[in-house]
């Protein structure tokens, strides 16, 4: 009895594995076709001065979507567009889609407005981001590269194979953040390697933020030394006031997080920088 149940277990245990293998390989389907039938989109998240409460720059964050399963994660799909290397082609998208939108927010709203948008180590590959297409783009729409700026992990700072194209990127003019700080490799010398501009705390640092805790003492470590190597930080997460106070307090220079505001659709950024816009008047 126990080993035709043991049997069972083991035919229910494939049925389900080849379920999700089949639901794999339809998603990768999916998702090849998802550029061209116009189902991305991308969602604007304020990140704000902490000494002005000034918003002139914005993460470009990903949405997927789908005609069946609705909203998708990009924690769901970035990794399978990685394997497949779609990335590339959504990566493509994405700048031009950005590059159109900080265009439109430095002539509506502010001449130095910045989009930042996250970028996948394999678009740093040998076969990753077409350069010079990215600085026609610029070119055509009339962009200085400090209009758009990449979000990078720092494990990708480790392999010297990315060097190369990060370093081209920059010479566009293009400004480069450190995403997720703190949660990856313990290793710094790249810090000094590389002419990183901005450092993003991670959110896991924020979100237990309290006077006297250890992720403060962190949070003021990290800001202290990033202002000492020349990088502005921004702070992630940010849900509540007493984060923010106590960030501003060790003098972060930017936040972002719920607090501001969540990431949100064009239309509605617009409507928020006109709400601060107007403020800015009053005071
Ligand atoms: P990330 O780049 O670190 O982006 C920050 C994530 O934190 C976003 O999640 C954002 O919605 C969320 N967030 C913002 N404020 C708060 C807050 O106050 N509290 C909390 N709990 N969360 C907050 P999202 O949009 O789901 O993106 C998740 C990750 O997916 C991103 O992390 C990034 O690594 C990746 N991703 C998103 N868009 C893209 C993209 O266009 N390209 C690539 N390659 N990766 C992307
Ligand atoms: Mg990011
Ligand atoms: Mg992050
Ligand atoms: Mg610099």
């Amino acid at each position: 009895v126990a080993k035709a149940q043991g049997r069972n277990r083991f035919h229910y245990f494939t049925a389900s594995m080849q379920e999700a293998a089949q639901a794999r390989v339809e998603l990768i389907n999916d998702l090849r076709n998802a550029l061209c039938r116009n189902q991305f989109h991308l969602l604007y998240q304020p990140i704000v001065d902490c000494a002005s409460g000034a918003v002139i720059k914005a993460e470009a964050l990903i949405r997927w979507h789908h005609p069946e399963r609705g909203l998708i994660s990009p924690v769901d799909f970035i990794p399978l567009a990685e394997e497949t290397g779609l990335i590339i082609d959504i990566g493509n998208w994405l700048f031009r889609e950005a590059a159109k939108q900080a265009r439109a927010w430095r002539q509506s709203h502010h001449p130095d407005f910045q989009i930042s948008i996250n970028t996948s180590p394999v678009q740093l590959q040998p076969e990753g981001i077409d350069v010079q297409a990215w600085g026609e783009l610029l070119n055509s729409l009339d962009l200085p590269g400090n209009s758009i700026a990449i979000e990078i992990t720092e494990g990708l700072l480790m392999d010297n194979g990315f060097a190369t194209r990060l370093m081209e990127i920059q010479e566009l003019g293009i400004e480069v953040s450190l995403d997720d700080f703190g949660t990856g490799y313990s290793s710094m010398s790249y810090l000094k390697k590389f002419d990183i501009d901005y450092l993003k705390i991670d959110k896991s640092f924020v979100r237990n933020l309290k006077a006297g805790s250890s992720d403060l003492a962190l949070c003021e470590a990290m800001i202290v030394m990033a202002h000492k190597l020349d990088l502005k930080v921004i702070a992630e997460g940010i849900e509540t006031l007493e984060q923010q106070w106590l960030l501003n307090s060790t003098g972060c220079d930017y936040g972002q997080g719920y607090f501001f505001a969540r990431p949100i659709p064009p239309a509605e950024f617009d409507h928020y920088l006109t709400k601060l816009d107007g403020q800015a008047l009053v005071t």
